[in-house]
């Protein structure tokens, strides 16, 4: 099947450090993709980029045939992002952001009501629907996000640690929706180092460490790669990432503790 997201080459310098270092991947439409990586691994850098948010050094992504950089306001209208950390209006209410992203994206009125119902409904924020935003928690405004990089029905939905701070209610809900978005042939790729979530939601993950993929493929692939038919998405992160043997640490950490 053709990829939906290819990224050849790809590097990403700040001043003096490479974020992502020769990176390839390609994303299969119909899928949940798992970027896993510790923090600083590039995870933030790779999804912006390939939401059009941010520059490459060089390489090349191609997002559904499409050149973000080449093709910002395209490849926006393809993708849904929801950021590590939203940055919303605070003195609008999250109906009145709503209304603001619908007019924005040109959305049809009769679908955004019946989306945004939905979706306030299944993720249980109906009392906050008139609060300021800057007045509601994080796991909140998380959810405010979500609603709002997905009003537009994208294609391609990119989520940056989007179960961060969601309660596990919440937390299933999106999962279910973010299945059905691949069921409907979309694409799906999001960031996590929850584990748990990976595990039980991807298709597919790669796993990122100071900038280049270390692992990739289907979690069976993975196990299989790893060597030990038993081991779960965290022994084998930990063990490509370089921090395998924590037991030391642990115990001495334990001890420190002990009176
Ligand atoms: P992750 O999302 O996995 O935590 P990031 O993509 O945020 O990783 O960061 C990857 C690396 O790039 C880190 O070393 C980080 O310090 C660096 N970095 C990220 N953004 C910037 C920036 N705007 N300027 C300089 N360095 C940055």
């Amino acid at each position: 099947m053709e990829a939906s997201i290819s990224v050849r080459g790809l590097y990403k310098k700040y001043v003096d450090n490479y974020a992502l270092n020769d990176l390839n991947l390609d994303v299969e439409p119909g899928k949940i993709f798992g970027v896993l990586g510790p923090n600083g691994s590039g995870k933030t850098t790779l999804l912006k980029i390939i939401s059009a948010l941010l520059e490459r050094t060089s390489g090349s992504v191609s997002v559904r045939g499409l050149d973000p950089s080449k093709h910002k306001d395209q490849v926006k209208k393809l993708v849904g992002y929801v950021p590590e950390v939203p940055t919303m209006y605070e003195s609008l209410s999250p109906g009145e952001f709503f209304s603001f992203v619908a007019t924005v994206r040109n959305i049809e009125e009769s679908l955004v009501e019946e989306r945004i119902n939905s979706m306030v409904r299944a993720l249980g924020i109906s009392d906050s629907i008139d609060s300021f935003i800057g007045s509601l928690s994080f796991g909140t405004r998380q959810k405010v996000a979500i609603i709002a990089s997905l009003l537009h029905d994208p294609e391609i939905i990119v989520m940056d640690e989007g179960m961060n701070g969601l309660d596990p209610r919440s937390a299933k809900i999106l999962k279910e929706l973010m299945r059905s978005f691949a069921e409907r042939g979309k694409t799906v790729i999001f960031s996590t180092h929850i584990m748990d979530v990976a595990e039980s939601v991807c298709d597919t993950v790669a796993i990122l460490y100071k900038g280049r993929i270390v692992s990739t493929g289907t979690m069976d692939k993975l196990k299989e790669r790893s060597g030990k038919s038993s081991s779960n998405l965290e022994e084998i992160f930990l063990k490509l990432t370089g921090n395998e043997d924590l037991d030391p640490l642990i115990h001495s950490l334990k001890e420190s503790f002990r009176s």
